[in-house]
Order: C-alpha cells, then structure tokens, then sequence
C-alpha cells in the first residue's frame, strides 16, 4: 500500500508566490488527509496533482490564519465541484482541531450563507492553559458554540487530554492509530502522530502450490493467522506460510511551537518514519524565534533526535527563505537551515528535507519487523 505526502505550502504568516501557507496532505489508499489549511490552500490544490474533493479527514494544528483561513473556502470549491450521485451517500469530512475550531467555521459559513453538498464534523481538541502566555488564551465564552448547527454541520466529539500518555485518542480504526499531543506556541497549538497499525505477511503462495493448495478459501484462513488440515492429514499452521508481518509507518506533523509540552510527543513520535516540524528562522535568530513562538532548524533537529525520526522535513519558512532555485545573490539561503539542523543530528543517520510546495514524500513499506 503506497502512502506519501505533499507539501502543498511551506511558508509561514502569509502566502507568496513562493510558497503557499501551511498546508500538507498525508495519502494512502483511499484516504486523503490534510494538514493545516491556510488562505490560498485550494489554489495550491489546483496547481498540485492532488484533488481536494478527495479529502475525508482534515486536522488543523492551531487557529492563526496562516493555518485555518483557507478552510471555509476549501469545503465550498470542494463543495461548487462535487456531483453527487442520488444512489451513492456524500461521506462526511471529520474535521480535528482546537476548541473554538468549530465556531470559527460555522459563523464563517453561516454568514456567508454557503451551502454545502456534503456533511461535516468538528472534533475539538480540549486545550490547556500551559500552552501559550496568558495573551493568547480564548476564554470559554469566546469559544463556546451553542447548539445551533449549520445545517450541513453534525455534532462533533469534544477531545481531552489522556493524563496517562499526556496524549488525544482521535482515531483508533481497523488501518490507523491518530494522536494528538501538545505544543507550546503563542496560541493552543498541537501535533499530530498517524499510526499505521501492523499488517499480515504475505501468503508464500510458491509453499502453498508445492503443499499441492490451490488458491480458495483456505488461503483466506490461512491469511488470517488460523491452521489448516490438508487432505493428507497434515495440519498447516499460518505461521509456516506467512512473511512476516508488514509494520507500520508513522507520520507525524508538528503545528506551530517553540517546543513540545509534556511527555505526549515523545510518546506519539517515537521511530517517526517521517517527522514535520516548523523552522521559521534560523538557529542565529533563536532568541526572535521563541519570543514568536516559533522554532529554528537546530530545536526542531533536537525533537526529532528525541524521537528517533528517521526523517525530518522541516518547513513553516519565513517567506525571507525563498526556495533555492530563486534565490538572488545576497538573499536569505534556505540550504543553510538544512545545514544547521544536520548539524544536531549529526551520526544519527536522521535525514533533513527541507520542504517546497508541491514536493511529494513517499514513505516506504517496512519490509520485516
Ligand atoms: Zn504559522
Ligand atoms: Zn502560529
């Protein structure tokens, strides 16, 4: 099963012709989820070789514009494009994000009167008051959203935090194990961890057709780990002709912050296949970047060293750092944040991306455990 992802934009606060606001997409078999949604998010669609009408699960990491504003026109384009058909049911699209999340789309599309083809859910993620300055707190009444749904919209679940793992239980379905955990940042940020969970080897078919099997129901029982008696009498157990099991990727993604708070992360991330973190400055501006909350290349490369990812893509540039095919002498070089962050993770065989629009990712199947 293939999987990969898509940067769709790798800029921060704003979008350029350069580089889109933040939005990634993480695919799979039949499964299309994005990643922060900033203004400017569908055009990015159109450029891309991605469909947004294909997208079924969307999670927002914080509520700043550079990571929600594309949102509300998003779903209506997607909206505007789909043709339903009146035998086949329109799937609802689970949306995952901070509280106030839901507010946020439903007066933005009720006040726009916008109609939408298909149904959508929120799923708020309970904050907490340690992950931002007092400033940047929304108080209750600010986010609270009352009962009265758009009338595309259903009703979502509210999220809290795990106080065993310090982590939130988003999805636990028959392919994935998603997690949310918390960031620090000048407003509620979060992360994000998708586990593909373990599959079955595959069947050694050549041992089957020695043993004198022929392809049917048997090798459906022999798949799902049960035994089986052959007409000589000889009982065959799935572990003589399984492969060993397929383990899973993990991807994890990484809003907006100036660090990782509580334990939640390291939980969730260790032995990322593929970790995406924000670098909005570079490490000789360290001191600017936390006051904004935000991270260089060498504190993103320490998360991913606390991890053990195998990967880390860094994004979320500063729109100084253009991408290195148009870079002018004496601007900004953005190789240099690659250096600085491969500097930290030097000899732990961690490899640094750094991300441009429209890159695409794939992630490799892990053969054996
Ligand atoms: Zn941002
Ligand atoms: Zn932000």
């Amino acid at each position: 099963m293939s999987m990969d992802i898509t940067i769709l934009g790798s800029g921060s606060a704003y979008p350029s012709p350069h580089r889109g606001a933040s939005a990634l997409v993480l695919r799979t078999e039949g499964e299309n989820w994005l990643f922060d949604c900033g203004e400017g998010t569908q055009t990015q669609f159109m450029r891309s070789q991605l469909k947004a009408s294909k997208i079924n699960k969307v999670f927002i990491s914080h509520l700043h514009g550079d990571h929600v504003f594309g949102l509300p026109g998003l779903l209506c384009t997607i909206s505007l494009n789909l043709n339903p058909q009146p035998d086949q049911p329109v799937s609802c699209v689970d949306i995952y994000g901070p509280r106030g999340l839901k507010l946020f789309l439903r007066v933005a599309l009720t006040l726009s009167s916008s109609q939408l083809l298909f149904p959508y859910a929120v799923h708020e993620l309970e904050t907490s008051d340690d992950q931002c300055p007092e400033e940047g707190r929304l108080s209750p009444a600010l986010t609270t959203s009352g009962d009265a749904l758009h009338p595309q919209e259903r009703p979502g679940r509210t999220i809290q935090l795990e106080p065993d793992t310090d982590c939130y239980n988003l999805i636990d379905d028959k392919q994935f194990v998603v997690k949310a955990f918390r960031l620090y940042h000048r407003v509620s940020s979060f992360g994000f961890s998708v586990d593909e969970k373990e599959r079955p080897g595959r069947l050694n078919t050549d041992l089957l057709k020695e043993l004198g099997l022929k392809p049917g129901p048997l090798y459906g029982r022999l798949k799902n780990g049960e035994s089986v008696t052959l007409e000589n009498g000889r009982v065959l157990t799935a572990g003589e002709v399984l492969e060993p099991p397929l383990k899973g990727r993990k991807v994890c993604v990484f809003g907006d912050c100036s660090a990782p708070l509580g334990e939640g992360f390291k939980r969730a991330c260790q032995g990322a296949d593929v970790l995406v973190h924000e670098a909005t400055l570079e490490d000789g501006q360290r001191d600017k970047a936390l006051e904004h909350g935000h991270s260089t290349p060498g504190m993103a490369a320490g998360v991913a060293l606390a991890c053990g990812a195998r990967t880390l893509v860094l994004h979320h540039f500063s729109q100084r750092y253009k991408p290195e095919a148009l870079r002018r002498d004496g601007e900004d070089d953005v190789t240099e944040l690659r250096c600085q962050a491969e500097r930290v993770l030097q000899g732990s065989g961690t490899q640094v991306v750094l991300a441009e629009d429209f890159l695409m990712l794939p992630i490799a199947l892990k053969r054996n455990l």
